[in-house]
């Protein structure tokens, strides 16, 4: 990837992996790929290849035990977190270090807003069957997932946790408002949106969000917000209910 402009202490995405080429990929487009240009946030990537074993430099091996696939080794994999600096457990709760890992703790809103107030990350890609297991316990990482199924690599898994970092950085969205209503900031969904034309296909807008009156349309939104939350995400709306003292079993009038 070509060097990027970096304001002085901006937010840094360190990513180890063997396909540096898929970085910044959609990172580089629209408003994070502005702010990248902007030196909002800076992107470094690691190639695992060069630490390989070897004249063909050599990164993975057959799993010990038997079965199918291939484990990224454990001393071609360090020599790379070493060049990375990881740092000391301390030092880590500015700049935490991530292996992206179908086992890891479910990516949330909440880790994404720790996220953007560290200095930066260091995250490593995952290939084939994963990493030796030696690698996390040696270095204490911290796995994180993107959902509850499998992908070949962890490159798109980092692109979408780093994207959900980035954006929550001071300036990368122009307006910050948005990052505070949008879905799971207050542990709810997001309201519905329209926009022009007025009527579409015989279909109108909400008369209400025509009607000028800002405290009418922020109660409507908030009770739509609810009522979807509670028939979508029966999950999370207990969880917001438990938080706000109410039962989960009202209902919200409009
Ligand atoms: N054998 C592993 C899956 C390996 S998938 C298992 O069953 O757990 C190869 C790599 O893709 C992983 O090492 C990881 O880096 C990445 N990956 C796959 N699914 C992911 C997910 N849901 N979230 C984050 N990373 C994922």
């Amino acid at each position: 990837m070509t060097d990027t402009p970096r304001v002085k202490g901006a937010w840094c995405a360190r990513i180890i992996t063997l396909f540096p080429e898929a970085f910044p990929g959609t990172l580089g487009l629209s408003l994070t790929g502005k702010a990248l240009m902007e030196g909002l946030w800076a992107l470094e990537t690691i190639d695992l290849r060069p630490f390989g074993e070897g004249k063909h430099r050599n990164v993975d091996d057959n799993p010990s035990g038997g079965g199918a696939g291939m484990v990224l080794r454990a001393d071609v994999v360090g020599r790379a977190l070493d060049q990375a600096a990881i740092g000391t457990p301390l030092e880590r709760t500015k700049w935490p270090v991530i292996f992206m890992s179908p086992r890891g703790k479910p990516l949330t809103q909440e880790m994404a807003q720790r996220y953007s107030q560290a200095d930066g990350m260091t995250i490593l890609c995952g290939r084939f069957e994963g990493v030796d297991e030696r690698v996390m316990e040696h270095y204490g990482i911290e796995e994180v997932s993107i959902g509850d199924f499998v992908l070949t690599g962890g490159e798109i898994a980092a692109s979408v946790l780093i994207d959900a970092t980035v954006r929550l950085i001071p300036r990368v969205l122009g307006n910050q408002a948005s990052t505070e209503e949008e879905s799971f900031s207050d542990g709810l969904l997001e309201h519905p949106q329209y926009t022009r034309p007025t009527t579409w296909n015989g279909r109108s807008i909400p008369e209400i969000l025509l009607s000028g009156h800002h405290a009418k349309i922020a109660t409507w939104r908030r009770t739509m917000a609810e009522r979807l939350t509670k028939e979508r995400r029966p999950d999370l709306w207990r969880a917001f209910c438990a938080k706000h003292r109410r039962d989960p079993g009202e209902d919200q009038e409009l």
